[in-house]
């Protein structure tokens, strides 16, 4: 399978027409939409931004399209999550695609995990037991406050990729990070009832926001990232949930929604449904409205749970 889909990758390229004069804009590709919509505030005019991912797949496993070959293969620069996050689709497509400049070690692949310091880093690699995170937890998207170093790495490899045009990045970026900051401020003061709240997620990716907003991740549905869940593990869970008072199940949208429920069902939690990237719901257009509505349905699950409380 996996061959066939490299084949007509690969078929994709003899295809590929030059590409049309579209002057002196930098082309960029990123893997998923939180980073196109960061590249578009500090590039500006300057950049012409595409996204593989639409939002609503598993950044695990995003499905290979023959349209990203020629893409890439016209890319001036690349920006990944890193972490190994996009381990199961990039590195077979950045093979095809056959551009020097975007290859891991090219002077255009954007790592915007180059200022983030990771959480829960193993201490043992094993891909063979099917991990996907080998190099420690990559959903820092989901934390705000990490948004911003992701925004830093984002100007600042642009600016070593065109040293001309670093001071627009490093112009657009201040901005950027002055509208986050704004926000952030927000977030953090509306989200006092958050604080102390334990939660079960479907996988292991809500431990960057759970910490940034006071909120405690304590287990998951799959028994690690990666591996599906057995009846055992679910009832060891729904044990430990009882236990520890645990009142909040997320479910990613891009997760099945019937074990997360039945899970909530049983031990009398809520259920939150999340998306885990821009694009994942419509209101989630940008980086800014994606970590707003997580904030705001948190905040209304939490309601729920107190109301039910008192
Ligand atoms: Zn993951």
């Amino acid at each position: 399978m996996r061959r066939l889909v490299l084949l007509v990758l690969a078929i994709a390229l003899i295809f590929l027409v030059p590409s049309e004069g579209i002057g002196a804009s930098i082309r960029v590709v990123t893997t998923i939409p939180d980073l196109a919509d960061m590249a578009k505030h500090i590039g500006g005019d300057l950049v012409e931004v595409k996204s593989l991912a639409t939002g609503v797949e598993d950044i695990h496993a995003v499905p290979m399209k023959p349209s990203f070959v020629p893409l890439l293969n016209r890319a001036d620069v690349v920006m990944v999550m890193g972490l190994d996050a996009e381990h199961a689709f990039l590195p077979a497509l950045l093979e095809v695609a056959r551009n020097p400049k975007i290859q891991p070690n090219g002077p255009g692949y954007i790592d915007c995990s180059i200022y983030i310091a990771p959480l829960e880093v193993p201490t043992r690699i094993d891909r063979a037991l099917g991990d996907q995170h080998p190099a420690g937890n990559p959903h820092f998207n989901l934390d705000p406050v990490r948004g911003k170093d992701m925004a830093r790495a984002i100007a600042d490899s642009l600016a070593r990729n065109y040293p001309d045009k670093a001071p627009t990045f490093q112009k657009n970026l201040a901005a950027y990070l002055a509208t986050l900051d704004a926000a952030i401020a927000r977030w953090e003061r509306e989200a006092v009832p958050l604080r102390g709240m334990k939660l079960v997620s479907y996988h292991p990716d809500m431990i960057y926001f759970a910490e940034r907003f006071g909120m405690e991740a304590v287990g998951t549905i799959e028994i690690r990232a990666g591996i599906d869940p057995t009846p055992g593990h679910i009832v060891a869970l729904e044990d430990m949930m009882r236990r520890q008072g645990v009142k909040l199940v997320v479910r990613e949208l891009h997760y099945p929604a019937g074990l997360a429920a039945t899970v909530a069902q049983h031990t009398g939690a809520t259920l939150v449904e999340l998306p885990a990237m821009v694009g994942g719901v419509p209101e989630a257009k940008d980086y800014l409205s994606f970590i707003n509505y997580n904030v705001q349905a948190m905040l209304k699950a939490a309601a729920t749970i107190n109301a039910a409380r008192n």
